[in-house]
């Protein structure tokens, strides 16, 4: 994981940046990375790659219990080169499936069991351990990293978030219409902001930033003079 200067990374802090889908936390969170010589942590990733494996296995994911069954029979890993991250499921590269709607879907129902969470939070953990790190996600500066240097928590209207949502779907080639994916954005929305285990909430100490009319280097900006600080 070395594959950068040691002396841009000698604050070595950890960043959380939550929000809901949409609003552009991937982008933001992979540019600061580069910038900084950090880590990027998509932790989404991980619940997908969970969604991943309970499809493969047959199982339903809204039985809690049978995805809880599954968890201790399956190797997840996250492996990082040259500033890419790809995902492992049982020795196999599976980060090119990831991103699909049915992916999306099972991850958001995946992502409320409890078992799912309290397993992924080790993993997550042990990733951030040494800092110089930018974890992406629903719960870093609440649950998996609580004493995170610097806390981010980015939103935006819902219609610019299921558009931009849209047009990264049509970019990668799958066929869709804007109402099904403002539909999809709306139920996972709400599963993460109301489920009882680490639901999808601010950090009393989180930053926040409404991306709506902002460009993605304006808000990297607005991250970086608050990151700067701390450096
Ligand atoms: O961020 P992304 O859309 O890839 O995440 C997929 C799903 O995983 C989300 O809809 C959310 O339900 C879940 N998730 C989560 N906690 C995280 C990251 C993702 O619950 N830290």
């Amino acid at each position: 994981m070395s594959y950068v200067a040691e002396d841009k990374r000698a604050s070595r802090l950890i960043i959380a940046i939550d929000g809901p889908a949409g609003v552009g936390k991937s982008t933001v969170a992979r540019l600061l990375a580069s910038r900084l010589g950090y880590l990027y942590l998509d932790t989404g990733a991980l619940y997908r790659a969970v969604a991943w494996a309970v499809t493969e296995s047959g199982r339903d994911p809204a039985d809690a219990e049978a995805v809880a069954a599954l968890l201790p029979t399956f190797s997840l890993q996250m492996q990082f080169h040259h500033g890419t991250a790809t995902v492992w499921v049982n020795g196999k590269d599976v980060s090119g499936d990831l991103r699909t709607p049915a992916v999306s879907a099972t991850a958001s129902v995946v992502s409320a069991i409890p078992a799912v969470r309290a397993w992924l939070l080790p993993i997550q953990q042990q990733i951030g351990q040494d800092g110089a790190v930018v974890a992406e996600g629903r719960d870093m500066g609440t649950n998996v990293f609580p004493a995170a240097d610097v806390k981010f928590f980015l939103e935006a209207d819902p219609t610019v978030r299921a558009q931009r949502r849209h047009r990264e779907f049509v970019a990668a080639g799958h066929s869709r219409a804007l109402e099904e994916t403002t539909a999809d954005l709306a139920g996972r929305d709400t599963r993460d902001r109301s489920r009882s285990t680490a639901p999808l909430v601010p950090a009393d100490d989180a930053r926040f930033i409404d991306t709506s009319i902002l460009s993605v280097a304006e808000v990297v900006d607005q991250m970086m003079t608050v990151i700067a600080a701390r450096l």
